[in-house]
């Protein structure tokens, strides 16, 4: 069963994440973006550590809501709104519950992937977070490690793809040839997840 430390220790971990690859995030967000992805993050991240730490919420629910709540307010460009929605509704959707399954986590997550498509609009392939956090989710109920292999190379098969949401589709083909920077970050986000579970 999974409680209330295990995801303040995701958290933590993908915060740790993105301060490590917040360049990197960055450089992928220049060609074609406008170079601000992993400062973006690193803002976010930055914002929910020290909201949980401040709050200390005591259920895996709500250490998701707040988190979501805190990527929503500070996080200035399209990903905050993005993985806050992600966040929140993965959180709202487990409830009050003091513990829960991998399963009901891996249903909850589900419900929060689908209202970041609702929200943004983007389906598999259109080149965003959501080519990472999809397989992901569909991997999640073999295992975190095998989830966390299906995220990373949803990542890396963003490249050959044209984008077609977001900043990057200002470009048309020229967005072609660039790993995307939100799956990018949705890949980080995963790996911190399967390395809590760990
Ligand atoms: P901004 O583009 O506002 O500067 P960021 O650089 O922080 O925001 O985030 C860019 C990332 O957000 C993109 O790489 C992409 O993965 C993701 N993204 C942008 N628009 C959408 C959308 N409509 N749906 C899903 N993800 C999106
Ligand atoms: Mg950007
Ligand atoms: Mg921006």
């Amino acid at each position: 069963m999974l409680d209330a430390d295990f995801f303040r220790r995701w958290m933590t971990a993908a915060a740790v994440s993105v301060e490590h690859e917040a360049e990197r995030l960055t450089a992928l967000d220049s060609p074609i973006g406008d170079a601000d992805h992993g400062s973006n993050l690193r803002r976010g991240f930055t914002a929910v550590v020290a909201a949980l730490e401040k709050e200390a919420p005591d259920t895996p629910g709500a250490v998701l809501v707040l988190a979501g709540r805190q990527l929503i307010s500070t996080v200035g460009g399209a990903s905050g709104p993005l993985y806050g929605t992600l966040l929140r509704r993965t959180g709202k959707a487990l409830g009050d519950a003091a513990e829960v399954s991998e399963a009901e986590f891996t249903a909850a997550l589900r419900t929060g992937v689908d209202a970041v498509m609702t929200l943004g609009g983007a389906a598999p392939g259109d080149k965003t977070m959501i080519d990472a956090l999809v397989p992901a989710v569909e991997a999640l109920g073999e295992s975190f490690e095998v989830a966390r292999a299906a995220a990373e190379e949803g990542a890396l098969a963003t490249t050959p793809l044209q984008a077609r949401k977001g900043r990057a589709s200002y470009l048309g083909e020229r967005s072609i040839g660039h790993q995307d920077p939100g799956a990018t970050s949705a890949a980080l986000l995963i790996a911190a997840l399967a390395a809590t579970a760990d």
